[in-house]
């Protein structure tokens, strides 16, 4: 078998195990990265797709992950990325789907896929949140058959009414991306500086001093400069080092073979 046959066979037997009635479109690529950033998979709500790496064996870890993140879109209608409501909804799916799971999914999702930049304030509220709904889910499936994911979704969602579809403002949505996933700031940051920039350059037009307009501009579209070569400097080492990475990897599988 091989290792694209591998991967849809076992993202089939996990879609059944879990007992999601609408499984994502799986698709397979050669690479997977999002500005520069190697990933090890990715759904996408607005195509309901699942993507993978074609090349890498089938991580059950990494399946559940991006499930997780197509349950929490579709049944508890969060849109944010890795905030407590989904991580409650992951540490259930862990706690029900692998028998050998150690309970400590949220804080190392956590610690792997937000910015460093979260405040520990931040943190610690989302991860304390997490657990007391799981544990409060948790208590009430006590005794039940093995839930579907779907359902644990659904009990999930009755603990979080303000983080879900309709519920949660737009400036509220952005921010808990931004927070939540590492590399989205990057292309918010770009937006913003932007914005900011066509704005101002055009406000100046109502200054009454021509020396001070000329000034505003320059410093604005300096500003503008910065801020995309910033973004384009942090993904250009990110793109180093994955380059490193690979060749490390290759050299240490020739001196294997040798
Ligand atoms: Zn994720």
């Amino acid at each position: 078998m091989s290792t694209k046959e591998a991967v849809e066979a076992r993202y089939a037997e996990i879609c059944d195990a879990l007992g999601i009635a609408s499984r994502p479109t799986l698709k397979l690529v050669p690479e997977l990265e999002q500005f520069s950033r190697r990933l090890a998979g990715v759904y996408v709500a607005r195509h309901h797709t699942l993507t993978l790496p074609a090349s890498d064996e089938p991580n059950d870890f990494v399946i559940v992950h991006e499930l997780c993140h197509s349950v929490a879109a579709r049944t508890i209608g969060y849109r944010g990325s890795h905030g407590a409501p989904y991580l409650a909804l992951l540490h259930l799916a862990c706690l029900h789907y692998f028998p050998s799971y150690n309970g400590t999914i949220i804080e190392l999702t956590v610690s792997g896929e937000w910015p460093l930049l979260v405040p520990r304030r931040w943190r610690e509220r989302e991860i304390e949140a997490a657990r007391q709904v799981a544990n409060l889910v948790q208590t009430e499936c006590e005794g039940a058959e093995r839930p579907s994911i779907e359902s644990l979704a659904e009990r999930v969602k009755h603990y979080f009414p303000e983080r879900v579809d309709g519920h949660m403002s737009m400036l509220g949505r952005w921010r808990d991306r931004a927070m939540t996933q590492k590399g989205v700031w990057m292309g918010y940051w770009c937006v913003f500086a932007t914005a900011l920039t066509l704005i101002l350059t055009y406000c100046a037009r109502w200054l009454p001093s021509a020396s001070f307009r000329g000034e505003l501009i320059v410093r604005v579209s300096c500003f503008w400069a910065g801020s995309v070569t910033c973004v384009l400097m942090i993904s250009a080492v990110q793109n180093l080092l994955n380059k490193v990475g690979d060749a490390k990897r290759r050299l240490r599988g020739i001196f294997k073979r040798s």
